[in-house]
């Protein structure tokens, strides 16, 4: 490899590590932007301005900002960290259509987002973290651990990237990609607040929907907050010794307490929740665990949502028989139960979550997307700043 090119390289990620310490512009709200910008001598029209282009016309950077002075642009390059992604792959399935975007983040860490196509709209899943810290059996995204969790204007950057490369809106967003949400809960706040300002994209808080494994003592929170999101449990088992066994959270909080939990979010909030529920064959998906599956979400009036368990290589996890979903599904549909099989979207598509990201940090090449782009060589598909 070129020394020089190696410097260069080096520059970059010094840059982008420096950025790190600045200001994240792109995750104050109006007011806090307001109280940053006249700091530095600026109008309250300014910070107007200024948020609009970040969060309405989706700005890439401080340059495209055309109706602020150019000096002003220059001065706020210098001054703040304005994140932006690298779209690194996008693959896109023949059957639905369904997206499925590998982004690369200024510090060259990777997430995951995919962007599926409904009758009521688009939607997008974006991650929350970088990794996932809670070891979920059967879940990719958790086998190397945590490596960080992202900034709000990182979970916005996912949904605003998609916007542009689809050219389509988004009205629904769903938590559900890399990373435990409630582990990055003020930054999720934050972002939530400021997806759904009326300043910015406006979407409904009623079309966002949050997945959780269960941290009891951040629901609790979140329900104080009184948002009309969708709050989504990760069950996925109806005995505290059987969910032990996929979900190490499962030795911090009792199912009892997580029900207790759910009442109160829905009372809070007045919004019903949705219990997950993926499907290991021979694990969880007898008539016994139908029957208990039952008796948890009807007093709660949850909406009950089957994902067939996706397979990952490091596990030995199998999917149920189609039959015993489906029959697993006939008898809470009898029950009065409101269920639905999760659609397997982009079923040609890379599967389960986090799978992408794990291939790529397997391709020497892709470590670094900055010297990707630098040596020209071993290129993959896309390498496109979005
Ligand atoms: N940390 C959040 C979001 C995780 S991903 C949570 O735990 O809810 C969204 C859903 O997919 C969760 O219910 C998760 O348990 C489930 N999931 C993860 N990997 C899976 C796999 N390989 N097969 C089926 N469901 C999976």
């Amino acid at each position: 490899m070129d020394f020089t090119m190696q410097n260069l390289d080096g520059q970059i990620q010094n840059k982008n590590v420096q950025d790190r310490d600045k200001l994240d512009i792109k995750s104050l709200n109006l007011q806090e932007l307001t109280e940053e910008l006249a700091a530095q001598g600026e109008k309250a029209f300014r910070a107007k301005q200024m948020y609009e282009w970040m969060h309405g016309k989706l700005a890439r950077s401080f340059d495209e900002m055309t109706n602020l002075s150019k000096p002003f642009r220059e001065q706020c390059a210098e001054r703040y960290q304005y994140t932006a992604l690298r779209m690194l792959r996008m693959q896109e399935s023949k059957l639905d259509g369904t997206r499925k975007f590998l982004f690369g983040l200024s510090d060259g860490n990777l997430v995951e987002s995919v962007w599926m196509r409904y009758k009521h709209g688009n939607s997008v899943c974006i991650s929350s973290q970088v990794g996932c810290r809670m070891g979920c059996r059967f879940c990719a995204s958790t086998i190397d651990g945590l490596e960080r969790s992202l900034a709000p204007s990182e979970m916005l950057d996912q949904i605003y990237a998609i916007t542009r490369i689809t050219g389509e809106r988004v009205s629904n967003v769903v938590v559900m990609g890399i990373g435990e949400p409630m582990d990055n809960y003020e930054n999720l706040i934050k972002f939530i607040r400021l997806l759904t300002d009326e300043n910015g994209l406006h979407i409904s808080q009623r079309n966002v929907t949050v997945s959780t494994c269960g941290i009891v003592p951040r629901m609790r929170q979140l329900a104080e907050e009184k948002l009309q999101i969708t709050l989504a449990l990760s069950l996925h088992a109806t005995t505290d010794e059987k969910r032990k066994r996929l979900m190490p959270i499962a030795n911090r909080y009792s199912i009892r307490e997580l029900m207790e939990t759910c009442r109160y979010y829905f009372d809070c909030t007045g919004r019903r929740i949705t219990f997950e529920y993926s499907l290991v064959g021979g694990v969880n998906d007898t008539d016994e665990d139908a029957r208990e599956l039952i008796a948890l979400a009807e007093p709660l009036c949850c909406h009950v949502n089957l994902i067939p368990v996706n397979p990952i290589k490091e596990r030995d996890f199998v999917q149920s028989e189609a039959a015993r979903i489906q029959a697993f599904k006939n008898k809470l549909e009898r029950n009065k139960i409101n269920v639905t099989i999760r659609r397997e979207m982009g079923r040609d598509i890379d599967g389960a979550c986090g799978q992408l990201r794990r291939k790529n940090l397997a391709e020497a090449s892709l470590e670094d997307p900055a010297q990707a782009v630098t040596e020209g060589s071993a290129a993959p598909p896309v390498q496109e700043d979005v």
